[in-house]
């Protein structure tokens, strides 16, 4: 692979949102940015290849969903695809797949997701005839009909690409389901690590972590129903299982840091930091799942401030 010499000149505007963005690898993490990170729209620039900037259309290109590109790494994790984002051309159709970049914006890459559950017919046989399996095909199938009565037949069916074309990419429905979940995840603690290092008071940080958990809960009911079909596979197979307890063990690190911060500046009674951490997170996941039990006459809010109060109660000093 040749590797392109970062040249400041390849900074530009961008053709939606009208932002200046930098190319400079160290800020987007990946040799040539070819979206926006704030709008993640992109420009017809590329006509052969990644980068090679030899297209005449030059016009911008929507970002219409994500799909997963199998990692090419030898020593890659066995299952493990990279996420990218789908972009089609708004003058003449041009489908591309791009690499999401380490400052993208996480909510912008949520809002494309969803959008992609909206496509009309027409750009959506245009993905399945680019051989492009979005994302949505395969999370529709596991939150309708959760993991163990999918199958490759009805992500095809759904896609409606090949089998050919759906084992391009996956080997396996549990592969499918691994990115799947890999990427919520990693985009979760993503958002949780940015309220963490905010400059609010614990206090507020800890109102502002149960905030994001329960509206995504709201936003992503059914990914949630998922989520918790994945915690019967976490019992059984090891990467599953891997994935839970690394997700896990990041909560409970970030807000046992929150909690000893608050003991210091006297906002918190004395608990024991760690027990204080487990037991924010066996208040969150117990909610939820009676949440999502319940006949969804009950809005989500009413579990959030019943979760507040308990903690309130537990960590403020009377
Ligand atoms: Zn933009
Ligand atoms: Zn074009």
């Amino acid at each position: 692979m040749k590797h392109k010499a970062f040249n400041w000149k390849d900074d530009f505007r961008c053709l939606h949102c009208g932002y200046h963005v930098s190319a400079n690898p160290i800020v987007s993490g990946v040799v040539t940015r070819n979206h926006c990170p704030y709008c993640l729209w992109s420009r017809h620039l590329d006509l052969l290849a990644a980068g090679d900037r030899l297209s005449v259309c030059k016009a911008p290109m929507q970002p219409l969903g994500l799909t997963v590109k199998k990692s090419h790494k030898k020593y890659s994790r066995a299952g493990s695809g990279e996420l990218m984002v789908v972009h089609a051309c708004t003058d003449c159709g041009n489908v591309a797949i791009n690499r999401i970049a380490a400052d993208d914006d996480v909510a912008m890459l949520l809002e494309v997701f969803e959008g992609s559950l909206e496509l009309d017919r027409q750009i959506r046989s245009g993905l399945v005839q680019a051989g492009i399996l979005l994302l949505d095909a395969a999370e529709a199938c596991f939150s309708r009909d959760g993991f163990h009565r999918t199958t490759m037949q009805s992500i095809c069916r759904e896609s409606g690409l090949s089998p050919g074309a759906v084992y391009h990419y996956f080997h396996s429905k549990e592969d499918l389901f691994f990115a799947v979940l890999e990427w919520l995840l990693n985009e979760l603690t993503r958002s949780l690590d940015q309220i963490a290092s905010s400059q609010e008071s614990p206090r507020e940080r800890l109102a502002a972590e149960l905030e994001l958990l329960f509206h995504s809960a709201e936003v992503n009911r059914k990914l949630y129903l998922v989520l918790f079909d994945f915690v019967t596979l976490g019992a059984r197979s090891d990467r599953f299982r891997q994935l839970f307890h690394d997700f896990f063990l990041s909560c409970r690190k970030r807000d046992a840091q929150i909690i000893s911060e608050g003991i210091k500046l006297q906002e918190f009674r004395r608990v024991r930091p760690q027990d204080a951490a487990a037991t924010i997170r066996a208040l969150v996941d117990g909610y939820c799942l009676q949440w999502l039990m319940d006949s969804s006459t009950v809005p989500v809010e009413v579990f959030r401030d019943r979760c507040g109060a308990v903690l309130g109660a537990y960590l403020l000093r009377g």
